[in-house]
């Protein structure tokens, strides 16, 4: 197994063996049009067709309904943190809410905060952001704009489990980490966005899936650009898209719709593969701590430490001579952190597992 196989990075993740050939021949010539995928003009009819394929692979995949619009845009998740209140708060509504429960949604509301009045729903830093809230019992204002969270927080390696009911207010989450791993029901949102680089593709490219009712909402006079009904009239081509990036996100939906068969099949891969890693953490004891609560251990990312930066940094080493790399954790809260991104192959996990169980043997 090459490094490619064996990335366990927080982002940029892994992606899939079939989708970096792909890629390699595309970035040499696109089969279908003689020209590197580099050079390709993105008013191209070649490119109108990959937009709506990608639009076509999502919607299939997470089942959505045309209630919905979705788009490609730029700027990551972070240009969404300020969008999303720029466009939806206000209008006779209550402040937006926002659960803080790791780092990730902690930026998400602080830049929330310096467009709009906002109220923090829930700060799990008491507990260290080691656990989560239930979302249906936060008790908060009815006539709120909306409710923001990040379902998968990618630091500390914590998940919530799908939202299943009826939400009583308009629920917007933030699934850089975890969209696309799992089937759920997208219709409970109103709004959905990732960035492609942890699960779906290279950076660049963010998707935003928009349920059409809450475009109503957004107040006229803002930059075209930070306006999602541009990106929604403009079919995601209003300025230069990031053609590259675009087009090998529509490779990774291709390869789970039709090599891995869906979400659902995506789904039981991950929960195997959770489930290994875990299973082998627990077994070594006392030996190491994983960050999060039980309860609400990430499918995606698992941050853990053997207690000592020390062992932590030498685990890293013994592992890359084993071409594992990705190991590193984030540097706001350091350790270790397996990222499982669905590139990521039970095979590889396999290689992880051997190697974690082979340090405590001789190390810890
Ligand atoms: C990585 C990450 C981000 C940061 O996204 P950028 O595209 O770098 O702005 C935001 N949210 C979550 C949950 C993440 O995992």
């Amino acid at each position: 197994m090459n490094s490619n196989t064996l990335n366990f990075s927080g982002g940029p993740g892994a992606l899939p063996d079939t989708v970096l050939e792909q890629t390699r021949q595309a970035i040499a010539a696109l089969p279908e049009t003689g020209i590197s995928v580099l050079g390709m003009s993105h008013r191209s009819e070649w490119f109108r067709a990959l937009l709506d394929e990608a639009e076509h692979n999502l919607r299939a995949l997470l089942g959505l309904s045309d209630d919905y619009a979705i788009t490609f845009m730029q700027g990551g998740s972070s240009l969404q943190f300020a969008m999303i209140p720029m466009n939806f708060a206000g209008k006779g509504f209550a402040p937006p809410e926002y659960v803080i429960s790791g780092y990730w949604s902690k930026r998400a509301t602080s830049e929330a905060a310096k467009v709009w009045e906002t109220r923090v729903a829930w700060d799990g830093a008491d507990s260290g952001y080691r656990r989560l809230p239930a979302l249906d019992r936060l008790g908060i204002d009815h006539s709120t704009a909306f409710l923001h969270y990040v379902s998968n927080e990618t630091v500390e390696g914590l998940q919530f489990p799908a939202y299943e009911e009826k939400a009583p207010v308009p629920l917007i989450a933030d699934m850089s980490s975890d969209f696309l791993s799992a089937s759920f029901q997208a219709d409970r949102y109103s709004m959905i966005y990732a960035h492609a680089q942890k699960n779906l593709g290279p950076s660049g490219v963010t998707v935003a899936v928009i349920k059409r009712s809450l475009l109503d909402r957004i107040p006229d006079g803002l930059p075209a650009i930070l306006d999602f009904r541009t990106h929604v009239a403009h079919g995601s081509n209003y300025n230069t898209p990031p053609v590259f990036a675009i087009y090998v996100l529509t490779l990774v939906t291709r390869w789970l719709r039709f090599d891995i068969g869906g979400l659902q099949a995506m789904q039981s891969i991950n929960e195997r593969k959770a489930r290994r890693l875990y299973e082998t953490l627990d077994e070594l004891g006392d030996a190491v701590t994983i960050h999060a609560d039980r309860q609400w251990r990430s499918q995606m990312n698992v941050a853990f430490t053997f207690g000592d930066p020390r062992l932590d940094d030498a685990f890293v080493s013994v592992a890359r001579e084993q071409g594992i790399v990705g190991l590193e954790g984030h540097r706001s809260i350091g350790g270790l952190r397996a990222s499982l991104y669905n590139a990521v192959t039970e095979q590889a996990v396999e290689v992880l597992t051997g190697a974690l169980a082979e340090f405590c043997r001789e190390r810890v």
